[in-house]
């Protein structure tokens, strides 16, 4: 599941193919940049801000001569993958892509992505500008975490960690285990958490120990099955106590927790 990490990971991806290349051609494949082409382009960097990738671009000379950021989101499917020149890309259906960079040292295709914008850098804000602090960011400030999440008293935990105004970078995956690990049910309102810091300085670690891999583990272990404590083991017993896990819609999001585990509903 795409999140933080898994976005701060495919940034970095396209930074170690792309940064500094010079662009030798562009195909895009969604209807409002498919007019578009960035042969000659030169790309400044690849960043992320909580799941919003910035592909950051310089225009030639003759062109517009100005910053720009190629913008994607990746939401529940999307995906960036790096190739080598002849290589054959092989991680998704032809069909998935919608865009594809060249340059002289590596292609990058996109698939399945989502908000694909050409903006001008100094426009990003408009994008991103509303996302409260990014877990992964040089910005991180848990301080601001929780003074975001506390205007919200009355929400349930579970779907301010969501939102990603109040912190962002938390999908459904680390928002299910980190409430199991504080011992919060997913139903309690924020002004009932016992202790907001604590839980978002948790999400940053969480997601901080897996930067630079593809498995996103909360227990620990790598190995498959063993890797989270409740996110996709509805039924399965908990892993503290036994306790089978429950699977349940949590406004727009289905949740997991461990009902003797995180109490109190
Ligand atoms: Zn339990």
């Amino acid at each position: 599941m795409p999140e933080g990490d898994t976005v701060w990971n495919t940034a970095r991806v396209l930074q170690r193919a792309l940064a500094g290349a010079r662009l030798t051609g562009s195909d895009f494949r969604v209807p409002q940049l498919a007019a578009t082409d960035l042969t000659g382009w030169t790309v400044r960097e690849s960043t992320s801000r909580g799941k919003h990738l910035l592909l950051r671009l310089t225009a030639p000379p003759d062109a517009a001569g100005r910053d720009w950021t190629l913008h994607s989101h990746l939401r529940m499917d999307g995906a960036w993958r790096a190739y080598g020149p002849g290589e054959r890309w092989a991680a998704r259906p032809a069909h998935l892509i919608r865009v594809v960079l060249r340059s002289p040292g590596a292609v990058a295709v996109g698939y399945h992505l989502h908000e694909l914008a050409l903006i001008p850098t100094a426009e990003e804000e408009s994008l991103v500008g509303h996302l409260g602090p990014d877990l992964l960011g040089p910005d991180w400030d848990p301080d601001e975490a929780v003074r975001r999440l506390a205007t919200h008293p009355d929400e349930t935990i579970g779907e301010a960690l969501l939102d990603q105004r109040n912190l962002a970078g938390v999908g459904n995956l680390y928002k299910c285990e980190v409430l199991f690990l504080r011992g919060v049910s997913p139903w309690t309102p924020v002004r009932a958490v016992p202790d907001l810091a604590g839980t978002v300085t948790l999400a940053q670690r969480l997601l901080a120990a897996n930067r630079g891999r593809w498995t996103q583990s909360t227990t620990g272990s790598l190995h498959r099955g063993q890797t989270n404590y409740v996110y996709g083991r509805r039924a399965q017993p908990c892993r503290r106590c036994g306790t089978a896990i429950r699977k349940e819609e949590l406004g727009e999001r289905v949740t997991y927790w461990c009902p003797a585990c995180q109490p109190d509903r």
